[in-house]
């Protein structure tokens, strides 16, 4: 093993215990691929699956898998229309499973994650049965506080690189804390705790996987 994977895998573990303790059902994965195989172990075939904007879902080819799989996929990226849209984001709701990465996991384990709709972090809040977390050790930070800087200003500025929506952060790659009606900074949310315990999953991945 390189260093760098020595390092991943026993500061994943140590994370994994802080989300276990706070009841986040949580485990480590070298790969994206092992990451993907045991997001589709803990999704129980024939369910309603919906996800968020994520890339790291996409990424390890997650999404992928589910539109070739017997689920009841649904996506919001298919819909033709606006109603079709907002349908599918009210649908993702109640579907029984609904997935997603983070934009910063501190050490001690709490999830922290920016959005501009809302929709993402609604569906981390309540609603979906189950809530699968899928994040790159490149998430992980120190402090809760370091999590939020790293939403701010890593992921946010980063996404909006392929959004290219009109914010000062699409320009100068720099937060301008702006309140553009394009910002996608307008909920903030820190999840300290899992209840019921073990609706949210968390596999972190010894990867740089997403924003
Ligand atoms: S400039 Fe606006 S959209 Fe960009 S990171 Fe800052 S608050 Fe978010």
């Amino acid at each position: 093993m390189t260093p760098r994977e020595l390092f991943n895998e026993k500061r994943g573990s140590s994370v994994v215990r802080n989300l276990q303790g706070r009841g986040f059902d949580a485990c480590y994965c070298k790969t994206g691929e092992e990451a993907k195989e045991k997001a589709l172990e803990w999704i129980r075939e024939g369910a309603s699956v919906a996800w968020g904007g994520s890339m790291t879902i996409r990424d390890i080819g997650l999404t992928k898998a589910l539109d070739e799989g017997n689920y009841q996929v649904i996506d919001r990226d298919k819909a033709a229309t606006a109603e079709e849209k907002q349908k599918a984001a009210m649908d993702a709701l109640s579907a029984e499973y609904f997935l997603t990465s983070a934009n910063g996991i501190s050490e001690d384990g709490q999830l922290v994650n920016v959005d501009g709709n809302g929709n993402r972090v609604a569906a981390i809040v309540f609603g979906p049965k189950y809530v699968i977390v899928v994040a790159g050790m490149n998430k992980v930070v120190r402090t809760v506080g370091d999590a939020m800087v790293r939403a701010r200003t890593v992921a946010a500025p980063l996404n909006q690189q392929r959004f290219l929506k009109n914010t000062p952060c699409t320009v100068t790659g720099v937060c301008g804390d702006c309140r553009s009606p394009e910002c996608i900074c307008n909920q903030l949310l820190t999840t300290r705790n899992c209840r019921p315990a073990g609706r949210i999953k968390v596999i972190l991945v010894g990867e740089e996987l997403g924003y």
